[in-house]
Formats: structure tokens, C-alpha cells, sequence
């Protein structure tokens, strides 16, 4: 699973397209016996997405487990951890290129504590990557919207 090594100012990530030629980005990711890593995706307030499609075959611990279509404005949540040792970061989609979302980062977690202190409303989504981080062999999405999956795209 490609996975950022570290998190810079602006972050570049890969797209999916949709059948429809939508844009759209994985949640994937789960927890290992010391270690977790952890993509989720959130709308512009920290709110559940309805997914496109979640994936129910094939290899799927610590995989990639639901797809979102995003949108500029759209969040992209990032956790590593290393036993009880997070680095957590909080993008938010500036741009979609025709491969490629630009992602700008708006609150890093090092070192143990935040550079800015995330608002309220994003409380809820890094809960769920939390607790994704510590999942072991993960299999199914933690933040997504459920009843049914998005039918038009
Ligand atoms: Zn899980």
C-alpha cells in the first residue's frame, strides 16, 4: 500500500477515477502487531462520506477498503503510529489534477502534540483513524457513511 512517508506542507496523492471519470481516493490502511497505518477521508467539516464502492474480495487486511469520490474542501486524514507513538496529519484537498490530489496540510500531531489543535468538528474522524491505527489486519472501512453505497457514480 503506497503510504506518504512523512508529512509535508503540501502532499501530493495519487486519484482514482470513478467508472464515471470521477475523482475519488481510498480509505485504507489498519493496524500490525507495533504498528498502524491509517488513510481516511472526511468532508469538508470532519463528516462521514457515503463510499462509491467497498471492497469485499480479494486481499483486503490493511488494504485499501472503501473509495470516496472528494471534492476540493474534502479531508484526508493520516495516521502512523508506532506502538502508542502517533504522527497524525490533517489534509484538506486544494486541487485535483487529472492523476494527482493536492493536499494541504492543516494540523500535524508529533512529537506528541498538535502544531495547531485541530476544531471540534474533526474530533469524530481522527477518533475513527485512531482506532483504525490500532485494527488489527483491518478489513472494512471505520468512516463511512452507511446505507448503501452512492448509486450515479
Ligand atoms: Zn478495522
Amino acid at each position: 500500500m503506497d503510504f506518504p512517508y512523512y508529512f509535508p506542507t503540501t502532499l501530493r496523492e495519487e486519484l482514482h477515477r470513478t467508472q464515471k471519470g470521477y475523482p475519488a481516493l481510498w480509505e485504507k490502511g489498519g493496524g500490525y502487531s507495533s504498528t498502524g497505518k491509517v488513510q481516511v477521508i472526511a468532508g469538508p467539516q470532519g463528516e462521514k462520506k457515503r463510499p462509491v464502492y467497498i471492497r469485499q474480495r480479494g486481499e483486503l487486511a490493511g488494504k485499501e477498503h472503501a473509495l470516496f469520490v472528494v471534492e476540493p474542501g474534502d479531508l484526508v486524514v493520516y495516521i502512523k503510529r508506532k506502538r502508542s507513538d502517533y504522527m497524525k496529519a490533517v489534509y484538506r484537498i486544494a486541487k485535483l489534477e487529472e492523476d494527482t490530489a493536492i493536499l494541504e496540510r492543516l494540523h500535524l500531531f508529533d512529537f506528541g502534540q498538535w502544531d495547531t489543535d485541530p476544531p471540534e468538528a474533526f474530533q469524530d474522524v481522527l477518533e475513527a483513524a485512531r482506532k483504525k491505527s490500532w485494527c488489527y489486519h483491518c478489513r472494512t472501512p471505520h468512516y463511512a457513511m452507511e446505507g448503501g453505497q452512492r448509486q450515479e457514480v
